[in-house]
């Protein structure tokens, strides 16, 4: 039959391009299986507002969806600022996560989407943690007692998440609503087996300080046992005061804190002064916000322990 020769031929060229174009953007080769999959088994288009979302997304929807980041790597995703066609890309796809108080521009796109489509991981997991500054300057009264967005830093946190999203997913697409249940179990799996590690790894660390460059580590550091010192607020693009560096100088000194952090996405400078002036070491520590070429893993799973690794030697916890 005619028209099914010619259909044949449509598909191999739509393969022959998903598979040249795969080395480029090192995305998993799922791609391809939108363009074989019949009306009534489609995949499903999710927007993720930033890589956390975007990695637990394609974990627990496996070949049913295909993820697209709505921040491009090696952006900062906290100010992230979206064009008219990310606006529309929300607003027009078939599942959209994100975390309601993280990226303003983003909670901004959400609201003129289909609500029934809409997954908010700030209603999935408790965020009962909120900002403290190391001393109450008047630059950061402002954010004193705001809400920690940083959840995805503990493991088990995030697979509350992805028990939620599975669930979520499985209402959007029953045919697959049985695979998606499988794969959260196994994202829990591997998730639980990171945190044993954590917990283990970070049991006697001799410095319990964790100094950092934004505030990310909160959750992280009351399931870890550790205790947050950041040196700009909540959010990474916030200069800190004078008085907010004598104070963290000041704290590096009185406590004996050897390590100071710094992160992947902004700039190590503020960081590498407080060591230089307190004599302190510097180490990456990676609030896993987005994945560069300089991110020490390639996936949230690798990168969390590099992290490990790093506060090991840093504080160090033997
Ligand atoms: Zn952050």
């Amino acid at each position: 039959m005619m028209i099914r020769k010619s259909a044949g031929l449509v598909l191999v060229a739509l393969l022959a391009v998903a598979i040249s174009s795969c080395g480029d953007n090192g995305d998993e080769p799922n791609s391809t299986a939108s363009d074989t999959t019949t009306a009534s088994d489609a995949v499903l288009e999710i927007e993720a507002a930033f890589y956390p979302l975007q990695w637990m997304a394609e974990q627990i929807g496996g070949d049913a969806v295909e993820v697209h980041s709505l921040a491009p790597p090696g952006a900062e995703p906290h100010d992230l600022e979206l064009s008219p066609e990310d606006v529309a890309r929300v607003q027009d796809a078939d599942a959209v996560v994100y975390l309601q108080g993280f990226q303003p521009a983003v909670d901004e796109a959400v609201a003129g989407a289909d609500e029934q489509r809409v997954f908010d991981a700030a209603e999935a997991t408790a965020l009962d943690l909120t900002f403290t500054p190391i001393e109450e300057g008047e630059e950061h009264s402002d954010e004193a007692g705001s809400v920690d967005p940083h959840f995805w830093l503990d493991p088990t946190k995030l697979a509350e998440v992805g028990d939620r999203f599975a669930a979520f997913l499985g209402q959007l697409d029953a045919s697959d609503a049985d695979a998606f249940t499988a794969n959260a179990a196994t994202f829990r799996e591997q998730l639980t087996a990171l945190d044993d590690e954590l917990r283990s790894g970070l049991s006697s660390c001799e410095n319990v300080d964790l100094v950092t460059s934004h505030n990310a580590f909160g959750y992280f550091s009351r399931r870890y046992g550790l205790t947050q010192v950041g040196i700009t607020g909540l959010t990474p693009e916030e200069e800190p005061s004078p008085a907010d560096l004598a104070a963290v100088t000041d704290f590096v000194r009185d406590h004996d804190v050897r390590t100071i952090y710094f992160e992947t996405l902004v700039s190590p400078d503020i960081a590498r002064t407080v060591a230089a002036e307190t004599g302190a070491q510097t180490e990456v520590l990676d609030p896993i916000e987005g994945l560069t070429d300089e991110s020490q893993g390639d996936d949230y799973l690798a990168i969390m322990r590099s992290n490990l690794a790093n506060i090991q030697k840093g504080q160090p916890c033997p």
